[in-house]
């Protein structure tokens, strides 16, 4: 098969497209043919090594993957059956979406939805199902359209892009906060109201400030997140995902504890099957097609690797699907 490799060096590691194997596989009872992966964030990290996510060397990178199922001695799947896989580690510590083939444990592996053809689970893929697992948790906390304005930071991200096209399809009003002004026109098209520049929230800022979000998706971490959570209105909810401004997070608790503002952790890569295939089902159901297209663009197999760099440098629009057998 053909797959991307990353191997340790003596300086680091080295990445390279090539034939391995297929007997090389890790353990597993289901094998996928997989038609088409993606480069999310975690994987340009993984590809370029700016982060220790490969825990296990040579590692095939790919945290998510579309196709059908090969084999499987798993009663769950048959031949032939449309398997759509985020997270579990793979990608990290078991070889991932990056190659022809994969082959994982049964109980990782969603059924495609209806209407969702492979393509589109990826154009998708785990950036779109993790915007999905945040409004899902700011529905859950009751927010709704008429409640005001929700901010979406990273907005031009893969995240944010879906999570924009996911909230305005469910009638919310969406600023969209990124430092590419150059996409103002795009943000818009996915349903942006406002467009804002994220250097407003980039820098050390104050533990309340006037009230504006009711609620709020963010890609971005650090003092992007500490100072949106300190514009939230009263009871509102942020849903946390992110890091791509950094790991930390330099807040005070004042926003929780004298606005009863709600910190939502979302975690994509070991969230439990049901809440899964929940989001799996609504992406179906609620993601307008048309925004998916716009967000979305094809690369080969080898265009992959120098993608990863792309992305780290902030310089990618919404998703990048990787067509493995291209
Ligand atoms: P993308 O690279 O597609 O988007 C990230 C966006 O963040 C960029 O487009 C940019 O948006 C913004 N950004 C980048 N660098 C900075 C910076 N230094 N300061 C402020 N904003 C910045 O990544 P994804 O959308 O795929 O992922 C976004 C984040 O979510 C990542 O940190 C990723 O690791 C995380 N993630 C977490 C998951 C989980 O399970 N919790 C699952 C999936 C992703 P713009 O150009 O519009 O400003």
């Amino acid at each position: 098969m053909r797959a991307i490799l990353i191997e340790k060096a003596e300086s680091g590691q080295r990445v390279a497209l090539g034939e391995v194997d297929e007997d090389r596989l890790p353990q597993g009872d289901v094998t996928v043919r997989v038609d088409y992966s993606t480069v999310n964030y975690k994987d340009a990290l993984a590809i370029t090594g700016k982060a220790p996510v490969v825990r296990k060397y040579p590692m095939v990178p790919g945290i998510d993957f579309s196709g059908a199922v090969e084999a499987s001695s798993d009663p769950q799947w048959k031949v032939g059956d449309r398997v759509v896989l985020n997270g579990w580690g793979v990608g990290e510590t078991h070889w991932g979406g990056l190659a022809q083939r994969a082959r994982v444990k049964g109980q990782w592996l969603v059924r495609l939805p209806e209407g969702l053809t492979s393509y589109q689970a990826m154009a998708i893929g785990t950036a779109g199902y993790t915007a999905m697992l945040c409004v899902m948790a700011l529905v859950k906390h009751g927010l709704k359209p008429g409640d005001g304005e929700v901010l979406v930071t990273g907005a031009a991200g893969g995240v944010g892009s879906t999570a924009i096209a996911l909230l305005t399809g469910l009638g919310y009003n969406v600023v969209a906060s990124t430092g590419r002004p150059a996409e103002t026109e795009y943000l818009r098209v996915l349903g942006a109201s406002e467009v804002v520049d994220r250097a407003q929230f980039s820098s050390p800022g104050k533990p309340l400030v006037k009230e504006r979000w009711a609620g709020a998706v963010d890609a971005v971490g650090s003092h992007t997140l500490a100072n949106v959570c300190a514009a939230m209105r009263y009871g509102g909810a942020v849903a946390a995902c992110g890091l791509a401004g950094g790991m930390d997070f330099p807040a005070t608790v004042a926003p929780f504890i004298l606005r009863g503002v709600t910190l939502y952790g979302i975690d994509s890569v070991m969230a439990p099957a049901n809440l899964r295939q929940e989001a799996w089902r609504r992406l179906a159901a609620n993601l307008d097609r048309a925004k998916l297209d716009a967000m979305a663009g094809e690369i080969s197999l080898g265009e992959a690797i120098a993608a990863g760099a792309r992305v780290i440098a902030g310089q990618v629009r919404g998703r990048l699907v990787v067509n493995v057998n291209r």
